[in-house]
């Protein structure tokens, strides 16, 4: 096949067969995060890469090695990786941090990562997302994991993990920094080169190397949770007892440290065991410094992201239920040319009256349009042939029972108005014959 035929790796095609699937996801993520008083926000697939590099932070995998840069017109644009930095990028553009808080907004959004397509990564992918600004109350936080549990929850997700952990304030960091410089120093040779220039730069990024050489050195270094100040430490204990006291289980795990530098206190994933190496469904935290890092007032945020393609990929893997595919509720069969027309006003005239309706568009034969009708799944079918249109009556059948129920078709202004604000069941089939 031309190369130009296929679709670029690490991208997907949703067919409408899928198509269901997504718009499950999309509609109860939602509906939940609008629940939570969180409101709906768009913003550009693309910002100026700077941003980007000022707070996904440049130590990072994402802006060392994964990201989609153009130069246009001599600035340096980037597809967004994320969806933390362009929100809160708009939120200080548009003064929404100068009005009362907290903001809280959410928003289904591709990424775009150049890494290595496998299954649950990909280069577009997509997020669910939301973020607070204003809050520095650990209730905040436990709200937050609320929200993703309630949405895991909703979808019939099971055997999925919530693993917490808290990597301080900048404060409680230096000390932490330092020790981890002195545990990694001894085996700098061994490290790979990227994270060679990290034990310099920003020690805590080995936690995050990908390689298992580097993972088998990391094993015994030191962990955050001993190096936490006194408000750092209170603030994690406050989320734990807000999660028990809404009856949410947690694991307490000082590996996470989270790929991105803006997080602070509380950081969060829940993982799944049900879709191999790439587990990690959703993933958050507090990021209390970024607002005032790009350059806004000090104000407190947090929020998390959902992989989109990895829920879905749970989801089919535990059997979960999806919605209904949109299905044809009447199916109108033309005989003839004279039907046609007829065909388009009735299946307009079901239409407004909120019927799912189609007819022939192929000129096929009656047997060939049967077919079709139900492969469409079609729950009702009209047949259209001269000898209704000369009488002005014809039949209207339930494909799954088989039963025939008269209807008049001497005009569809007239069918309208007799069938108008009536469900189809009863239209159709009380008086089934
Ligand atoms: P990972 O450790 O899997 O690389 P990450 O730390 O890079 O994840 P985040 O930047 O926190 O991930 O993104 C939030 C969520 O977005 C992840 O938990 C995951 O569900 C999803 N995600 C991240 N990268 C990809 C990708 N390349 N393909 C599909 N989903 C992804
Ligand atoms: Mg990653």
């Amino acid at each position: 096949m031309a190369n130009y035929l296929k679709r670029p790796q690490g991208t997907e095609d949703v067919t409408p067969e899928r198509i269901n699937k997504w718009k499950t996801v999309e509609k109860v993520t939602r509906d939940i995060a609008e629940s939570f008083g969180f409101s709906e926000i768009r913003i550009p697939t693309f910002e100026v890469t700077e941003l980007f590099q000022r707070s996904v932070g440049e130590t990072t995998d994402v802006v060392q090695k994964e990201m989609y840069s153009v130069i246009a017109k001599e600035t340096q644009f980037t597809l967004r990786p994320e969806g933390t930095a362009g929100t809160i990028r708009a939120m200080l553009q548009n003064g929404m941090l100068a009005e009362a808080l907290p903001q809280k907004v959410f928003y289904q959004l591709s990424c775009f990562r150049h890494e290595r397509p496998q299954a649950g990564r990909l280069r577009e992918f997509h997020q669910f997302g939301v973020e607070m600004a204003g809050p520095a109350s650990p209730y905040a936080d436990a709200e937050v994991i609320l929200l993703g549990k309630t949405v895991l929850d909703r979808l019939g997700i099971k055997d999925i993990v919530l693993n917490l952990n808290s990597i301080g304030c900048p404060k409680c960091r230096a000390k932490y920094q330092e020790a981890l410089k002195a545990y990694f120093e001894p085996h700098k040779a061994e490290l790979c080169e990227t994270c060679q220039e990290r034990l310099v730069r920003n020690p805590m990024r080995l936690l995050d190397c990908k390689s298992p050489e580097d993972q088998a050195i990391a094993k015994d270094a030191p962990v955050i949770l001993d190096y936490l100040c006194e408000e750092c430490k209170e603030h994690f204990e406050l989320v734990k007892s807000a999660l028990t006291s809404m009856g949410v289980e947690y694991v307490i795990n000082p590996k996470i440290v989270r790929g991105l530098d803006y997080y602070t206190k509380t950081v969060f994933e829940f993982i799944t065991t049900s879709i191999g190496a790439q587990g990690t469904v959703c993933a958050g935290g507090r990021y209390d410094g970024l607002i005032e890092q790009l350059g806004g007032q000090p104000i407190p945020a947090l929020g998390f992201g959902m992989g989109l393609e990895r829920l879905i990929l749970t989801m089919e893997q535990q059997g979960c239920e999806f919605f209904a595919q949109n299905k044809c509720d009447v199916y109108l069969a033309p005989m003839d040319a004279d039907a046609k027309p007829v065909a388009l006003q009735y299946a307009n005239a079901l239409r407004d009256m909120g019927v799912r309706a189609e007819f022939d568009l192929l000129d096929r034969s009656f047997k060939s349009q049967m077919k079709y009708a139900n492969k469409l799944g079609a729950k009702y079918l009209v047949v259209l042939g001269s000898n209704e249109l000369e009488q002005g009556r014809g039949q209207i059948k339930n494909m799954e029972t088989g039963k025939q129920h008269e209807i008049r078709l001497d005009s569809a202004a007239n069918f309208a108005e007799d069938y108008s604000g009536i469900s189809l069941a009863e239209m159709f089939d009380t008086e089934a014959s």
